[in-house]
């Protein structure tokens, strides 16, 4: 069952991360928490934001925005992060009102971000999506193909390549749960290695195994339903 209001789901949330962290070794500070506000309107990104929950996942790029929008005004320190699978017709918003993109999977749509991020602006931060699962799942790079997206991301000039972001599908169980995201660290590790890529950023883990991505050395956890709730259908 989850805690009735939004504080204590934030607060529960925020004790499992700091949970695993101890468990694992690592400072909890290490690990921040991207609340994952897809579907679910501005006052509920605003109530968090009262909480002291300042980083917010989006998938949608219209339906984010336009929240963006509406919360400048009141909370201009809120970081914003697309997370969704982005077509190359929809960079442009994604570029002028984002401080992070998750999903990047293909140079050409690097390259347009960098070329549409506002001269104005600090240099958009970045992670490579990777395919863990390649039968589970069609987004995301082959691990393969990884290094050397990587090593194309790192050079243009408007991004920050930040490191690795993974969605293995559903497992039961911490054992197995840990099995993909171990994979996406010594990707990340070997990666950097080869490239000499300062990669510091793991983007894994959800409402359902953030645990098991904590222990593995996730850095950022996405969390949606653990903290809003159910959420509501998506209408395009
Ligand atoms: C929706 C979404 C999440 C949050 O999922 P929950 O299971 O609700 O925590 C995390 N990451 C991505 C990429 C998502 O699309």
């Amino acid at each position: 069952m989850l805690p009735s209001s939004p504080a204590e789901r934030l607060s529960q949330v925020r004790a499992r991360i700091a949970a695993a962290a101890v468990q694992s070794g690592r400072d909890p500070a290490t690990v921040s928490l991207l609340a994952v506000s897809k579907t679910f309107p501005a006052t509920a990104v605003a109530a968090l934001a009262g909480f002291g929950q300042n980083a917010f996942g989006e998938n949608y790029v219209q339906e984010a925005v336009a929240k963006i929008s509406v919360l400048r005004a009141d909370w201009p320190a809120l970081q914003w992060h697309f997370i969704g699978p982005l077509q190359s017709n929809k960079t442009r918003d994604v570029a002028a009102h984002f401080d992070w993109v998750h999903g990047i999977d293909r140079l050409k749509l690097a390259q347009r971000l960098s070329e549409q991020r506002p001269p104005e602006l600090p240099s958009l931060q970045v992670c490579l999506q990777v395919n863990v699962d390649a039968e589970a799942s069609k987004s995301g790079l082959r691990p393969e193909e990884a290094g050397a997206l990587a090593a194309a991301v790192a050079a243009l000039p408007r991004l920050r390549l930040r490191g690795l972001m993974g969605i293995p599908a559903p497992r039961q169980g911490l054992v197995a749960q840990r099995v993909p995201f171990a994979q996406l660290r010594a990707l990340r590790d070997a990666i950097a290695a080869e490239h000499g890529l300062a990669l510091d950023t793991l983007s894994m883990g959800m409402s359902a195994d953030l645990e098991a991505a904590v222990l593995e050395g996730a850095t950022i956890v996405r969390v949606g339903s653990a903290i809003f709730g159910q959420r509501p259908p998506h209408r395009a």
